[in-house]
């Protein structure tokens, strides 16, 4: 196999800028804070961005999920104010606002501080939150997939509760950050994003049973590098579309409860044979949305095995199930996600590949070899634009670990 190795220095000097620039804007946060409100921010926190090794769409199906934290972090400098005002500038966006917390009020024009107040107006209900200064400056590319709003909106959790000292349990932040997604961004999202911004360890993926919140880690062998493969397409349809995914998966709770004579609460109460016995009578469409979640659930628990036994060939092969499956079953994959994985399935040296999120572009990944991973990046990246996709681009995940205090 041939590499361009033009390419391969193109990939590694974005992922040394990308790393230094953590620390880098860090520092320029403070800066900017200071700027931005004349003195130096009480608080600063983080939460990383993710990546889902496997387990898709099964969350909000009380199922198995396997991300992994990855080191591009959003960054919170926060202060208090006193008063009743708040007022947040986000370095990304380039905007200054200032707000009050107002119940039931939606900004629609500066959208990016519903998750500030949602934030606010729930831990207002632990303990009041009184007027406060925010900056906030990511390395986790927005709207790819990677979970920059959990990223964002768990790194404000931890700002404002340690900054008020309200005590919260450390289940508590993921739990409230999904339910300020759900109802003050209006995004039916499920509780795997916030979980691993929370939970996340280095070097290990998190397996998560959406159901009982029990979790477990697991390492990533060192011979397995991820990278992640950056569509470059706006979701346009990702939350009509995700939503719909929610509704049908219901539907298919009820139907299944009527014709199995039992209560079905969530998807993961049906088994693999249960389903296949009514394939003839289901509706085709929630019969493979079903299908899909009962054995995406498989394959997260094995692919949790194998990493274990360190088996990525396996790891691989699973990763590649899963993505047909959300191709064909689920119905939520691309012509750019579908190019990704195709091409890094004829490359020596990948493991697999798969969509990662909830598609409708955003992220691929690929599982690869560690010792090749430059070249693997450049060369999937390359190929990618050949085909006529100018706005892709890949770059090698370094994993990160959960939301943490910078500085107090
Ligand atoms: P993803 O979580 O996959 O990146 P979402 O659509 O769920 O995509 O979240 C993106 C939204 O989160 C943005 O539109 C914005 O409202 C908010 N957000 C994320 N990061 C930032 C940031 N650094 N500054 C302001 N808003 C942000
Ligand atoms: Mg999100």
């Amino acid at each position: 196999m041939k590499f361009r190795k033009r390419n391969s220095e193109r990939v590694k000097d974005r992922a040394e800028t990308a790393t230094a620039g953590t620390e880098e804007i860090k520092k320029e946060l403070v800066r900017i804070y200071r700027e931005e409100f004349g003195k130096t921010p009480d608080i600063v926190t983080s939460a990383p961005g993710r990546i889902n090794l496997i387990g898709e769409h099964t969350d909000y199906n009380g199922g198995y999920v396997l991300p992994v934290a990855i080191d591009r972090r959003t960054y919170t400098a926060a202060g208090k104010r006193g008063g009743e005002l708040f007022i947040a500038f986000s370095k990304e966006l380039g905007k200054k606002t200032s707000f009050e917390i107002l119940p039931g009020k939606f900004e629609h024009s500066n959208f990016w501080v519903n998750y500030i107040k949602g934030a606010c107006s729930l831990l207002s209900e632990i303990k009041p939150v009184k007027g406060m200064n925010f900056a906030i400056g990511s390395t986790v590319p927005r709207g790819s997939g990677l979970s920059s709003s959990a990223a964002y909106v768990v790194s404000i959790l931890e700002a404002v509760s340690r900054l008020y000292e309200i005590p919260l349990k450390d289940i508590e932040i993921p739990l409230l950050a999904q339910r300020i997604e759900n109802e003050f961004v209006g995004v039916q999202s499920g509780i795997m994003d916030p979980f691993v911004a929370k939970f996340a360890r280095a070097q290990n993926a998190l397996l998560i049973d959406s159901r009982s919140l029990d979790f477990k880690h697991v390492p990533i062998p060192e011979k397995g590098s991820i990278l992640v493969c950056v569509t470059g397409v706006r979701r346009a349809l990702a939350t009509t579309e995700y939503n719909k995914r929610r509704q049908q998966c219901q539907a298919a709770v009820a139907d299944l409860s009527e014709r199995l004579g039992r209560k079905v609460e969530l998807l993961r109460d049906v088994s693999l044979d249960e389903l296949k016995s009514l394939k003839e009578q289901m509706d085709p469409i929630l019969y493979n949305r079903s299908y899909h979640v009962v054995t995406e659930n498989q394959r997260a628990l094995q692919t949790f095995a194998a990493l274990e036994n360190e088996d990525l060939g396996l790891v691989g092969k699973l990763m590649l199930e899963s993505h047909i499956s959300l191709r064909s079953n689920y119905d939520v994959s691309g012509p750019e996600l579908d190019t990704y994985v195709e091409i890094a399935e004829q490359l020596d040296g990948v493991y697999g590949a798969r969509m990662t999120g909830a598609g409708f572009g955003g992220s691929a990944i690929c599982l690869v070899d560690s010792d090749n991973e430059e070249e693997l990046a450049a060369e999937v990246e390359a190929r990618y634009r050949d085909r006529g996709y100018q706005e892709g681009h890949v770059f090698i995940a370094r994993t990160g670990g959960g939301s943490r205090v910078e500085r107090a």
